[in-house]
């Protein structure tokens, strides 16, 4: 290796490490849950995307074990050589019919899912138009895009609409946003998006990654929670968040739209396909979402989970943003006193991390605590106990 490459990049990562801005990985010693094993020790997991709890249910590891026995490991192809098996089909029409939509067409990753959708559909006639708080996997996708950029104020409808004017002269427009910001926990506006998108004749497009499987009244994501089940046009969704954790992500719209995206989406094409387990497992994953007595039960834990959390924690004096996800976070301000805090709570046998820039903006730090179905009346109490202790000794409250 060439020794000059080699002491650049040594020194850009002791610059990180100077700044506190170095990220080290804990290793978890068992499956993903409520109670995790770091350390040799047993803590309560406060920190993933395991939404509904569904990470290491017994159906989904009995569903892939059937995936593994009946369709093999893997197919060594991509989806329109050899790689398209019954099972890849049976996802997409549970996912499309889930989310009312036509079709679904699946991708290894919902990073991959929207690193093709924009440049397969859009030409440099056209303008997206994005959410300034819109996912990397998003930012990354309009770069690959010859269409033309305009970027709005978080949330923000009159920012919208002015960015809708400036973009007046183009083909097709395309607003694209988060439906909810996992940073912020808080939800896109998709109904008044909806309205705008409606007046100046734009296209919808919802990455609902931290929404699909639990928000609105059958976990079909925000679109249903803004009752828009049929004004949302695109939604991209993550197999690897509520619906099991694995891995995974698609897209879901009208025929025509997934059509063109088997024809044109660059990592569709040449990507492999997913494989037999994790689709055995994903549709496992959508029948529980969609049976009221399973996934409608673990909505509503989680939502009286949530509840809970927020309105102790805000009791308890500690600043957090207002909202209804599961995603919680607690603001500190400095990014060295969000990974004292963490690293504090994980002696208090609390997993949480701590968030800061350039993830959030500078001088606000946070904890960001994710709520799950599978938390317990007592492992929330002691998280809220581990958080006054922590945050009275080190000044928060
Ligand atoms: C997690 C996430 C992704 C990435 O999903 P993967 O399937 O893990 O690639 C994309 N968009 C949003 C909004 C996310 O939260």
């Amino acid at each position: 290796m060439n020794t000059e490459f080699t002491i650049h990049l040594k020194q850009t990562l002791s610059t990180l490490e100077q700044q506190g801005l170095y990220k080290k990985e804990r290793y978890i010693e068992g499956p993903q849950s409520n109670k995790i094993r770091v350390n040799n020790t047993e803590v309560l997991n406060f920190c993933a995307n395991n939404y509904l709890g569904l990470s290491s249910h017994p159906s989904l590891i009995q569903a892939a074990h059937e995936g593994l026995d009946q369709f093999g490991y893997g197919l060594s192809s991509v989806r329109f050589i050899c790689g398209t098996q019954t099972i890849h089909k049976k996802l997409e029409s549970s996912i499309a019919k889930f989310l009312g939509m036509d079709d679904a067409i699946l991708f290894s990753s919902c990073f991959d899912a929207n690193g093709g959708v924009f440049e397969a559909l859009l030409g440099e006639e056209d303008a997206i138009i994005s959410d300034e708080l819109n996912h990397a996997s998003i930012i990354d996708g309009i770069r690959l895009c010859k269409a033309k950029r305009f970027r709005y104020t978080n949330r923000n409808l009159e920012s919208l609409e002015q960015n809708l004017k400036d973009a007046s002269s183009a083909r097709f427009k395309l607003i694209v946003t988060d439906g909810a910001f996992s940073m912020d926990g808080t939800l896109a506006p998709i109904d008044k998006i909806c309205d705008l998108a409606q007046k100046y004749g734009a296209l919808v497009m919802v990455d609902d990654s931290h929404a699909t499987g639990f928000m609105g009244e059958n976990g079909r994501g925000c679109h249903e929670h803004y009752n828009c089940l049929d004004r949302v046009d695109i939604i991209t969704s993550t197999l690897g968040k509520a619906l099991g954790g694995s891995a995974g992500g698609f897209v879901a719209s009208s025929q025509t739209v997934v059509d063109m995206l088997r024809q044109k989406a660059r990592p569709y094409l040449f990507s492999n396909t997913l494989t037999p387990p994790v689709v055995n497992a994903s549709i496992k994953a959508l029948e529980l979402v969609s049976d009221s007595n399973i996934g409608g039960k673990l909505r509503a834990q989680l939502k009286a989970n949530t509840q809970k959390f927020r309105t102790e924690m805000t009791k308890a004096g500690f600043h957090i943003y207002e909202g209804i996800h599961p995603v919680v976070p607690v603001i500190l301000g400095e990014a060295e006193l969000s990974q004292k805090f963490a690293t504090e709570m994980l002696n208090e046998g609390i997993y949480v991390v701590g968030f800061f820039f350039p993830v959030v903006p500078k001088g606000k730090a946070r904890i960001r605590v994710q709520l799950s179905a599978s938390h317990t009346n007592e492992d929330i109490e002691k998280a809220l106990q581990a958080f006054i202790k922590i945050g009275k000794k080190l000044s928060v409250i």
